[in-house]
């Protein structure tokens, strides 16, 4: 017999898929590691097992604990099955522009949510921020992950992405591709590929309304660079303990809308029904690529979450008509047509 003994053994060893059709005309290679095919459905899963075990070696995390983090969704949703696992409680503090979805798998995995104001300082009491930090001070035994400054995060992407893509292609990747949230992701797997080579390509891909881009250009931390965006999981208005720019060479910035279109490519001419910022990073990537690849280069896009949890915004063609993201002529319904 084969089994796991908890579906939390199945996180990691996700695929490497190619690109066909969005990267027709762009020379080299184009592959994307297609994280949904983790059991919480998104790339969160590694961190969460990483930040929880290590908590619980360093004994801040005890039996019958609580964790307690302010998560977009995907994190949460990786904690929660983990905690399943250990059996630990969950509460999540979420921004209130995140998917209703993303909420709702959330409490069905049995995990109270919190909903907190996007549009406030992440130093104001409402933030998302401050409302996990303050419940982590008046809960007795609870941990709160942090994933934004918890290096963990990072190490679990150094121990576990990046070893997979460097076997996966062989050793042959030279360019690696990632949205920019917490930074864990594009850091510690960029980290682990420039050991084993030094000129793989690292591209960052930033939102509009976010720092990194400029930060990292200028050093300059440009409060003009902030404001609302709606892209969600990358892109921030704080700089995270995670995101390492020193292992970063170049960022790109991708509008909301570019990255909403993208992604409805990927699902129709590619099959791969992904979360928005995968538009995001795709767009961004091939972007980069078209100017700067050659025909033997091989090219890594995370694509770091599913499409489900976003069927009521950028899958949803009124939504995006609403945002102005489709003109009515882009996509006519068989209605539309007989009328
Ligand atoms: N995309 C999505 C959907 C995410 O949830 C996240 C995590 N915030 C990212 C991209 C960015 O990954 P990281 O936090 O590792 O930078």
């Amino acid at each position: 017999m084969q089994y796991y003994q908890h579906l939390i053994e199945a996180i990691g060893n996700t695929p490497l898929v190619k690109l066909n059709k969005v990267s027709q005309g762009i020379p080299g290679t184009i592959l994307a590691k297609v994280e949904y095919f983790n059991p919480g459905n998104s790339i969160k899963d590694r961190i969460a097992l990483k930040m929880i075990e290590d908590a619980e070696k360093a004994g801040i995390l005890k039996p019958g604990g609580t964790i307690i983090e302010g998560t977009s969704g995907n994190t949460g949703m990786g904690l929660a099955l983990v905690a399943i696992a250990k059996g630990y409680k969950c509460i999540f503090t979420v921004a209130d522009k995140q998917s209703q979805e993303k909420i709702n798998v959330l409490r069905a995995l049995g995990a109270e949510v919190i909903v907190c104001p996007t549009n406030v300082p992440p130093e104001d009491p409402r933030s998302y921020y401050s409302v996990a930090k303050r419940l982590n001070r008046e809960i007795p035994n609870s941990f709160y992950p942090n994933q934004y400054d918890n290096l963990s995060n990072k190490q679990a992407h150094y121990e576990s992405t990046g070893p997979e893509i460097w076997q996966q292609t062989d050793g042959k990747i030279t360019h690696f591709a990632a949205g920019v949230g917490t930074g864990g992701t594009i850091s510690g797997t960029a980290q682990y590929l420039k050991e084993q080579n030094p000129n793989v390509f690292v591209l960052g891909i930033d939102t509009y309304g976010s720092v990194f881009k400029k930060y990292h250009e200028t050093g300059i931390f440009d409060e003009n660079e902030i404001y609302p965006y709606l892209t969600e999981g990358i892109g921030e208005d704080i700089l995270p303990k995670n995101v390492d720019f020193s292992l970063i060479d170049y960022f790109v910035k991708v509008t909301d809308k570019d990255a909403a279109l993208m992604t409805r490519r990927l699902a129709r001419e590619e099959a791969l029904f992904v979360g928005w910022s995968c538009g995001a990073a795709v767009h961004g990537a091939l972007e980069y690529a078209r100017e700067n690849m050659k025909e033997d280069d091989v090219m890594v896009i995370i694509l770091p979450d599913h499409g489900t949890r976003y069927l009521n915004k950028i899958y949803n063609d009124d939504w995006m008509r609403d945002h102005g993201f489709l003109e009515r002529r882009d996509f006519a319904t068989a209605r539309d047509i007989i009328r």
